[in-house]
């Protein structure tokens, strides 16, 4: 609740509207207790009195000679309590109509939703006039009338958001566990949709203020000589030119509550969406920001994309995330380079930053270089790097379902990714997209482009993942736990197209992974990642065969072996460390059984005799 209201508030508008609207509420709710006049006492010798001219009248009079103020107050109280439960029965009824609709679906959603189109049909305020007119003048019926108006806007909200929600797998577990239908629609459904209603009433009650001051304004609610704020509009018409102020007040008010209930409600709104709230309510930005302060280092060139002394920073409020400190790496033609470490340790954010990929904010690169066959692709603007997205350096991803968009049929989605860089006919594309699923071994391409990535399996998805890397040519081909989220066999094959993919096209493939058995199969050399920062590196046999590193040695140490005989798996005590107070020294003394004193003193450098180097005092072998 206080993160909520934290979220809240740091909206400077949604903050206006609470304070106005607090105060507002806090003065009506307090109105009785205040030295008012009786507003409906009349006295006509003190008729239409300006603001300020008498004591006793700090608002001056109506055309009665009533006190403006008091009107003003008693209006805006009833005004409010109107409003407020309209929005609640038609929130309450609509929300109700439309779970209702939405969970049994078929014939009963079919007339349901029949019957308040119906009600949609009518023009809005004409409806809620007959309504008026049937059931006759007064409050209580404007009050039913813009209620029931309402039901709609709430049935068709909720109902659209139930029927999602009464096909999803919880749904169906709470019917297999014997629970009734209300029972789920209360237990199950109604959690789920209470925070939209929420914010629909939100955006609503403000509207059905106005709807009811119409109303009032047209003689049809709250009847003389009792006021709201639209009967006082509607008595200060005949007046409107000779004693403005008569108007100028309940307007004023009408304007302050609507406007103070709609920017609340819009922070409401933003606030409670879960998409909104994880992203502190800023979209990222197109591309990285990068801010490098000091020159760029020159390097000589060492492979097709190199990255040098890159460093990522995620900025959070005071707090800065170290995620990648520094890491310099390089992958060449035809090579496979693979990037090893724990969850966390900051392989993700490495490879992100490669294409300016990290969303920003929080993610800011804060120095080094990626350079693409000698270029700084970082001080390249916007237009470039869309271009070699993809063309150049392309990116397979870990989830197969989320990379692909759930509503367009396989052929479209990989005809956009060609279409977006080259100016093909939709034929060519279509023919390019077929040859793209046979060279990542589908089964019957034709039929598969037709699918949607819900009716293919894992594999299959994951190899249309993959064709999509490789729709345009792309020279390096980054791949991020591409096989954690498959089976071992799937996981066998992929690599082995992976493999193959390399030696045919010559690609180079930087394969980022938590599995050491992975890379010995596929990679030709090895960086092993630790806290935002490389601790190892060298060619894949040489590092498995004799790590240097003791937390490479433990790593390898963590990996099961068949065959091999009756050996304790030794997990690594204590947990990485948070990379936004990373300590001094080497990140891994805390939990390396060698660390002395010199470890946790000052930098220690990546050493070694190429192609080897370690970052470690003492290290296990020499290199
Ligand atoms: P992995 O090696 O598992 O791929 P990541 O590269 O995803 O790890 O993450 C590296 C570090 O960056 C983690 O410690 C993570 O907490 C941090 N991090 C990632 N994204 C954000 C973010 N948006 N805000 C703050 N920290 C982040
Ligand atoms: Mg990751």
């Amino acid at each position: 609740m206080s993160a909520f209201l934290k979220l809240l508030f740091r909206n400077r508008l949604a903050a206006m509207g609470a304070v106005v609207l607090g105060a507002i509420l806090l003065l009506v709710l307090v109105t009785p207790l205040l030295p008012l006049p009786d507003p409906n006492v009349t006295d006509t010798s003190q008729r239409f009195l300006r603001p300020f001219e008498a004591a006793g009248h700090l608002l001056g009079t109506d055309h009665l000679g009533r006190d403006l103020l008091a009107r003003l107050l008693y209006g805006t109280r009833l005004s409010l309590a109107v409003g407020f439960a309209a929005a609640v029965i038609a929130a309450f009824f609509g929300s109700a109509i439309g779970i209702v609709a939405g969970y049994f679906g078929r014939r009963t959603d079919n007339i349901i939703m029949r019957g308040v189109d119906m009600l949609m049909a009518f023009p809005y305020i004409l409806l809620a006039l007959a309504i008026v007119a049937a059931l006759g003048p007064g409050l209580l019926n404007a009050l039913i009338a813009v209620a029931a108006v309402n039901i709609p806007f709430f049935a068709r909200n909720i109902r659209g958001i139930t029927v999602g929600l009464a096909a999803r797998e919880f749904v169906d577990a709470a019917k297999l566990s014997g629970k009734g239908h209300l029972r789920i629609i209360l237990t199950e459904v109604l959690p789920n949709v209470l925070p939209v209603i929420v914010i629909a009433m939100s955006t609503t009650v403000g509207w059905m203020i106005l709807e009811t001051a119409g109303l009032s304004f047209l003689g049809l609610g709250s009847q003389p000589p009792v006021a709201d704020l639209g009967s006082m509009l509607g008595e200060a018409r005949a007046a409107l030119i000779t004693a403005p102020h008569t108007s100028v007040v309940p307007g004023l008010m009408i304007f302050l509550i609507v406007m103070s209930i709609n920017l609340l409600g819009d922070g409401v709104r933003d606030a409670l969406d879960p998409r909104l709230k994880s992203g502190a309510l800023s979209r990222p930005r197109s591309m990285t920001r990068v801010d490098r302060k000091g020159p760029v280092r020159e390097a000589a060139q060492k492979g097709l994309l190199d990255l040098q002394a890159l460093e990522t920073q995620f900025h959070v409020g005071a707090r800065v995330y170290r995620a990648v400190g520094g890491v310099d790496l390089h992958v060449k033609k035809g090579e496979c380079l693979g990037i090893i470490g724990e969850s966390g340790s900051g392989k993700s954010v490495t490879a992100l930053s490669v294409m300016g990929l990290v969303a920003s904010p929080p993610g800011v690169i804060t120095a080094g270089a990626v350079r693409y066959d000698g270029h700084d692709l970082l001080s390249s603007g916007y237009r470039e790097m869309r271009q070699r997205r993809g063309e150049n350096v392309a990116y397979i991803f870990q989830d197969p379902l989320a990379t692909l968009h759930p509503l367009y049929k396989v052929e479209d989605q990989l005809a956009e990714a060609i279409q977006s860089h080259h100016r093909v006919s939709d034929g060519e594309a279509r023919e390019r997209s077929l040859e793209l699923l046979r060279a990542v071994r589908i089964p019957n391409p034709e039929s598969r482009l037709k699918n949607y990535p819900h009716e293919m399996s894992g594999g299959m998805r994951q190899r249309v993942g993959i064709a999509m890397a490789l729709a345009n040519d792309p020279d390096v081909i980054i791949a991020d736990e591409p096989t954690t989220a498959l089976d071992v066999t799937v996981q066998a094959q992929i690599l082995a197209l992976l493999d193959d993919l390399r030696r045919e096209r010559g690609l180079a493939i930087v394969f980022i992974t938590h599995d050491f058995g992975v890379v010995a199969q596929l990679c030709d050399r090895v960086a092993v990642m630790y806290a935002g920062r490389i601790v190892e590196e060298g060619p894949t046999k040489a590092v498995l065969d004799a790590p240097a590193h003791p937390y490479t040695k433990r790593l390898i140490a963590c990996v099961p072996e068949l065959g091999g005989g009756q050996r304790e798996l030794a997990a690594i005590p204590g947990l990485p460390p948070s990379v936004d107070d990373l300590p001094p020294g080497c990140a891994f003394a805390p939990r390396c059984h060698k660390a002395r004193d010199a470890c946790a003193q000052g930098e220690i450098p990546l050493d070694g005799t190429p192609p080897r180097a370690v970052r470690c005092l003492y290290p296990e072998e020499a290199v």
